[in-house]
C-alpha cells in the first residue's frame, strides 16, 4: 500500500496529529480507484487495528470533509461515496432502477454552474455531483 501522500501533508500542515489509525483512514481514500464507503474504510482499517471503532471512521471523514479534503456524494441506496477532492471534479448519472453508475461530462455542468451564477448570483459547488433518474436499459 502506497502511503497517503496529499492529505497526510495537508493535516500536518494545520497541526492535526496523525494517529496509525488515521493514516490507514487516509491511505484507504487515496488508494481506492474510484469511490470507497465509510464502511470499505473500516473493513481495511480494523483487519490491521481490530480495536478501531467505526466511530473513528466517521469522525476522520467529517474532518476531512470539513477540511475540504474528501468529497461525500450520495449515490443513491444508502451509498454514499467518499473519494479525496484533489481527484479533480467529476460527475455521475445514477439509475433509479438498476443502479448503473455513468461517468458524466464536465463539460455539460459547467453551462448550468455559469446560468445559476447569472440568473441566481448563486455559486454553486459543483464538484462532485450524482443526477438520479432512469438509465437507457432500463427507460
Ligand atoms: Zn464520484
Ligand atoms: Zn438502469
Amino acid at each position: 500500500m502506497n502511503q497517503p501522500g496529499d492529505i497526510v501533508s495537508k493535516l500536518t500542515e494545520q497541526g492535526y496529529r496523525l494517529t496509525p489509525q488515521r493514516i490507514m483512514i487516509l491511505s484507504a481514500i487515496e488508494n481506492s480507484d474510484d469511490h470507497i464507503s465509510a464502511e470499505e474504510i473500516y473493513a481495511q482499517v480494523v483487519a490491521k487495528y481490530p480495536n478501531v471503532n467505526i466511530s473513528t471512521v466517521y469522525r476522520t471523514l467529517e474532518l476531512l470533509k470539513r477540511l475540504g479534503l474528501v468529497t461525500e456524494t450520495d449515490l443513491g441506496g444508502g451509498r454514499v461515496r467518499y473519494h479525496p477532492a484533489a481527484k479533480g471534479y467529476h460527475h455521475h448519472l445514477v439509475c433509479r432502477q438498476c443502479g448503473a453508475i455513468i461517468a458524466l461530462d464536465e463539460a455539460l455542468l459547467s453551462s448550468l454552474k455559469s446560468a445559476l451564477l447569472r440568473e441566481y448570483k448563486f455559486s454553486a459547488d459543483l464538484r462532485h455531483l450524482a443526477i438520479f433518474g432512469r438509465c437507457a436499459k432500463c427507460d
